[in-house]
């Protein structure tokens, strides 16, 4: 039996639309959503993120502002930009690209943006509520992995859950969201001993590793739900380059369902983006959250 594929294009896709059904809402309310993007320097890659985003900000009926930063702006110079969105009342979201420059260092910058408009959830203080359970932004990956593992299963209550990555950006707020979805939480690492008699044991799997085909097929445990956050370029047979995941293709072979690589958890990080401006921008006029 092979798995069912977890389709996170059409699941992003979803909830894409439901943002743009909410912003209409807002929009009869005179609120409209805007996110500000940072981009320091011309990271090729980076670029390419920054554009998706705001082309899907804009689907979505919300304001893109895009400000655009030469590669040897100094720290004080990001810092002074991230404090000016800080105070810009048409600014619901504010995102600074990373990496960033050598010169400029990262947690300075984070910690500089309003928590209330941390759309990337990596401020401290929204880290901080995240581990205490309490509301807040929320890492737009790791509430995309959780989204989609729910559309295996509405519940994951009681489910033995192996997070492999204990990165801040994905690991770590990936298991704090299975946490507070009751699952009983394991978090794997470079350092974790015996790798594959853990994730026999997951009835879910989230694989945020950054190694090509790293968890084999017969590490499945079978039926599980896997959610693969790998993006990893590698060179094919043909001498083209193609994106894999963390997870070896045989997989599917085991597992209950599994998102693939591309089209699984990578479109869903823009559309829990876009959610999270929302979330934002009602949160800062003082309206309830809106159901997405
Ligand atoms: P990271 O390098 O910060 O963390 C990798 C983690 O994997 C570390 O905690 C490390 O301990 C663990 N690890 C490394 N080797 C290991 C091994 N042999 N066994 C067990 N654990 C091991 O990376 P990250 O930022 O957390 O990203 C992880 C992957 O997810 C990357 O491929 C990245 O490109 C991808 N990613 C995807 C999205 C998306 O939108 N789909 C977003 C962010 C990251």
């Amino acid at each position: 039996m092979s798995a069912r594929i977890i389709d996170g294009k059409s699941i992003a896709a979803d909830l894409r639309a439901r943002v743009a059904a909410t912003v209409r809402v807002l929009d009869e309310q005179s609120v409209r959503p805007g996110l500000a993007v940072v981009l320091v320097g011309a990271d090729p890659a980076s670029e390419i993120y920054v554009r998706s985003k705001s082309r899907a900000v804009m689907e979505a009926g919300m304001r893109a502002f895009d400000h655009k930063l030469p590669a040897d702006a100094s720290e004080a110079d990001v810092l002074a930009l991230v404090r000016k969105l800080n105070q810009d009342a048409d600014v619901s979201g504010i995102l600074v690209q990373l990496p960033l420059p050598a010169q400029i260092d990262p947690h300075k910058v984070i910690e500089a943006i309003d928590p209330a408009k941390d759309v990337d959830g990596f401020h401290p203080l929204n880290a901080g509520r995240l581990a205490r359970g309490l509301p807040g932004l929320v890492p737009c990956t790791p509430l995309g992995c959780v989204i989609l593992a729910k559309t295996a299963r509405p519940s994951l209550a009681g489910l033995n859950a192996l997070v492999i990555g204990r990165s801040g950006i994905v690991g770590k707020p990936v298991a704090q969201l299975l946490l507070a979805e009751d699952a009983t939480v394991t978090i794997a690492h470079s350092r974790t001993a015996d790798l594959p008699a853990l994730t026999r044991q997951a009835d879910l799997l989230v694989a945020a590793i950054g190694r090509p085909n790293y968890v084999k097929a017969d590490w499945i445990k079978p039926g599980a739900i896997v959610i693969d956050v790998g993006i990893n370029r590698i060179a094919g047979a043909d001498g083209k380059s193609r994106v894999v995941g963390d997870v070896d293709a045989g997989a599917a072979a085991v597992a209950g369902a599994i998102t693939p690589v591309p089209g699984g958890v990578g479109p869903m990080t823009i559309a829990c983006l876009l959610a999270n401006t929302v979330r934002a921008a009602c949160a800062q006029r003082g309206l309830s959250a809106p159901a997405l």
